[in-house]
């Protein structure tokens, strides 16, 4: 059975939405950050939000408050690296749970404020459990933000490392692989290099697993892909590289013929085909990776 309750969610959500073009929005629901055009402008500016909710994306018993900090802003600085952008400042809402005492939103902010990104605003309230809703606003040069829906037949998939650290950090709580899970790095000097150096036709951040993420890269570019096996976090499953979320990692395409640095990962090819289809080694993969709404 393909998850795809939170993709069906954003589709019709995304058809009910108007975007007059005074709004300034150029590019709404559907990529890593909406597209804001002030008029006149050298720069657009890019806008994403996330939820970070205790039991749901992580647990008083395992996290430390400082990790809470640090993922509730990287999830937000990977979506602006996603669309090659640099992050100017974010906003915060947090609800504190009746635990949350001096020391706990101390280290909670000493681990956000780390990246050295302004805190611009925000709400405070109390709940039963943490929450954190966090908005980061970005810029990149007018017209040039990279999209999921830009990749063309024959561009050849690149990852920006391996996949399933995350997904192995989660079920074993140890070592390398614990860290890349509550300590995700933001890739967002590689995504101004896709960007100014690279020209990455199409590129989003693998946050909810290869096999989801590039159904929506594909779906969006309105072509299919053929790949391999992507590059394994050391000790992970292909499952957990397929599937496994909350990599961060840079999931991107360029024109066939790109001379790439190292560290770069090339996994397949776009193709014609049915809008979404991915196919490992030849067989259909399906989009089982992280679905919010399952
Ligand atoms: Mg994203």
């Amino acid at each position: 059975m393909v998850k795809r309750g939170e993709v069906e969610f954003i589709d019709r959500l995304r058809h009910r939405v108007r975007l007059p073009a005074s709004s300034g929005i150029v590019l709404g629901i559907g990529d890593d950050c909406a597209i804001f055009r002030p008029r006149d402008a050298v720069e657009d500016l890019l806008f994403t939000t996330d939820l970070l909710i205790e039991d749901v994306h992580f647990r008083r018993a395992t996290h430390r408050p400082d990790d809470i900090g640090w993922k509730a802003l990287a999830r937000g600085l990977s979506d602006i690296a996603a669309m090659g952008g640099e992050p100017r400042f974010c906003l915060l809402s947090l609800a504190l749970a009746p635990y949350c005492d001096r020391r706990w939103t101390d280290a909670f902010y000493r681990g956000l404020l780390r990246f050295g990104v302004p805190l611009a605003g925000g709400d405070v309230a109390r709940a039963e459990k943490v929450t954190c809703d966090i908005v980061v606003a970005g810029a990149v040069p007018r017209r040039e933000a990279l999209r999921r829906d830009g990749a063309g037949v024959g561009d050849a998939i690149y990852v920006s490392g391996c996949l399933g650290g995350s997904a192995l950090g989660l079920a074993t709580r140890r070592g390398a692989a614990w860290k890349r899970h509550v300590h995700p790095e933001p890739r967002l000097k590689l995504g101004r290099v896709l960007r100014e150096k690279l020209h990455a036709t199409a590129c989003m951040d693998i946050s909810d697993g290869l096999s989801l993420d590039l159904h929506r890269l594909c779906k969006a570019s309105g072509l299919a892909a053929d790949i391999s096996a992507p590059p394994i976090f050391p000790g992970a499953t292909l499952e957990q590289a397929l599937h496994g979320g909350e990599d961060y990692e840079l999931l991107f395409t360029l024109p066939a013929r790109t001379p790439v640095q190292r560290g770069l990962f090339r996994i397949g090819t776009m193709r014609n085909g049915r809008a979404g289809e991915v196919r490992l080694d030849g067989r259909p993969l399906p989009p089982l990776g992280y679905d919010h709404l399952r």
